[in-house]
């Protein structure tokens, strides 16, 4: 394989342990590469021009890493407004909180374009690459019109909706046609594979070939699943640092008669928090041998606070969480344990450990890589249990976890009981089976599989397209476009 361009939304530094999970996920690949890291810079500079951005690059290691400035008009209109509030709740299949606008269309495209142009001078003729996530679904189109013939991969970290949903974009056409632009385009779970093949037959009049191939615009593309793993090797060292250590005491000690169960997430109307608070009251009402004992931590860290929609949520589960303590509380026991804050992973990893239970629950979501850390975190010899949502990615994994419809209250209290009254022998042949999938299908495997797909997609366009794409105007329907005839 040629040199690795890894382009994301945000760029880090490979080297550093605290740069999160794509870093960790994409640091062998650029390190042996000598790759090059391409993203927004995180900086808004409040009086630029619109399309405008300053580049640096700047080594670490052997890779580099080139980041892009963002004027505020762009900012607002692509990160702001497209991405978190038309992408992020559609895909998440809430079209009740999305906020469709054409500015935040054309920003989008905007800022896509500007990527393209000022990525187009650092690429080499042998690079490969790798593009991340709905903020730049229309990179590689952009790419392409630009005279771009390098293979170029996407990776949709988060669900991809039903055809009806996604068709609900007023830009879903320019999307999808955005999409066949890319040699391979990975979603995280085997559903979202079947929406979208679902939305280009129905909507572009795309026609399969080969084992994952689709066939529409005079492109083929390789559309397959690459469910997102974690390090588990890693996560299992951090929980023997001596925080990790200091938060399994401590939460042992002061609980040491109680059974724990915890939540971890980001404030996200996506995690089912307040449903999820609602399921622990109706446990403690049906199950009452539960109170004075059962306590859940949840940890519910600050994100996206300038949305309305997040601030509705936090105060939705700040009541919530109020009454339950209210209710059933007494001057010796919590019931919920609120923490709004962000905890650090290897903290984090303590406090799994402790838990009896991981209540792991979001209406919908990518992945969910909570779920995985949880079991990577147990004591094989007394392990806790994973209740986990079937519309997590994750479900169609681990199967060995007990699943639950987080909307249903009361069949989530109920399986909330079974948890934390399982007997061990099926609590550890649960947790072997569960452990066995997270190391098989790790952060590692996940990366090494993308890219060995990407490198196999001999892919290329049908009929040569240098073509600007159409602007992503309103279009309530793709017409459907026949495929050309293949190679
Ligand atoms: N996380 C963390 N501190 C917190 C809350 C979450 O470090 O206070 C980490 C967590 O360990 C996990 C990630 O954030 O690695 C969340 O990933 P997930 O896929 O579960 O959800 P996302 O936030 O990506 O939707």
């Amino acid at each position: 394989m040629g040199r690795l361009v890894v382009v994301s939304n945000r760029v880090a530094d490979p080297r550093k342990p605290a740069a999160g999970g794509l870093a960790v996920a994409l640091r062998d690949a650029l390190l042996a590469t000598g790759g090059l890291w391409f993203g927004w810079s995180g900086r808004i500079v409040e009086d630029g021009t619109p399309g405008e951005g300053e580049v640096r690059v700047q080594p670490a290691g052997s890779v580099s890493l080139a980041t892009l400035d963002l004027c505020r008009a762009d900012h607002d209109a692509h990160y702001a407004a497209y991405c978190n509030e038309i992408l992020w709740p559609v895909f998440h299949y809430r079209l009740d909180l999305a906020e469709f606008g054409a500015a935040a269309a054309e920003g989008y495209r905007r800022v896509n374009q500007l990527f393209a142009r000022k990525l187009l001078p650092l690429l080499r003729s042998d690079d490969v690459i790798w593009v991340h996530d709905y903020h730049l679904i229309p990179l590689a189109a952009e790419l392409r019109a630009a005279g771009c013939a390098h293979r170029i991969g996407f990776f949709l970290h988060i669900p991809l909706p039903p055809p009806p949903l996604f068709a609900a974009i007023p830009e879903n056409a320019w999307l999808t046609r955005a999409l066949f632009a890319y040699d391979l385009v990975g979603f995280q779970s085997r559903a979202d594979v079947g929406h979208f093949v679902g939305h280009a037959v129905a909507e572009a009049g795309a026609t399969a070939f080969g084992e994952c191939g689709l066939e529409a615009f005079g492109r083929r593309t390789q559309v397959r699943a690459f469910p997102i793993g974690i390090d588990v090797d890693e996560f299992q060292r951090l929980g023997k640092t001596p925080e990790a250590r200091e938060a399994y005491e401590t939460t042992r000690t002061e609980y040491a008669r109680r059974k724990l169960l915890i939540g971890v997430e980001r404030l996200d109307y996506s995690k089912g928090l307040p449903q999820r608070i609602r399921a622990f009251r109706e446990l403690l009402t049906r199950y009452p041998e539960n109170r004075h004992s059962a306590t859940l931590i949840q940890i519910a860290s600050p994100s996206r606070e300038t949305v309305g929609a997040y601030a509705s949520i936090r105060e939705e589960l700040e009541r919530l969480c109020g009454s339950v303590n209210g209710d059933f509380g007494e001057l010796d026991w919590m019931p919920v344990r609120y923490i709004h804050r962000t905890v650090a992973r290897r903290r984090l990893s303590g406090l799994y450990r402790a838990a009896c239970v991981g209540v792991v629950t979001p209406l919908r979501d990518g992945m969910n890589l909570v779920a995985k850390e949880f079991v990577a975190s147990q004591s094989a010899a007394d392990p806790g249990v994973l209740v986990l949502s079937r519309f997590a990615g994750a479900a169609e994994e681990l199967v060995e976890s007990l699943l639950v419809n987080p909307y249903d209250v009361h069949g989530t209290a109920d399986t909330l009981q079974q948890a934390l009254a399982m007997p061990l022998a099926e609590r550890r042949a649960r947790h072997e089976a569960l452990l066995r999938r997270i190391r098989e299908h790790d952060v590692h495997q996940w990366c090494t599989s993308f890219l060995q797909a990407l490198d196999a997609s001999s892919t290329p366009a049908l009929k040569p397209r240098a073509r600007a794409q159409r602007s992503p105007r309103p279009a309530s329907r793709a017409r459907p476009v026949r495929s050309s005839r293949p190679r």
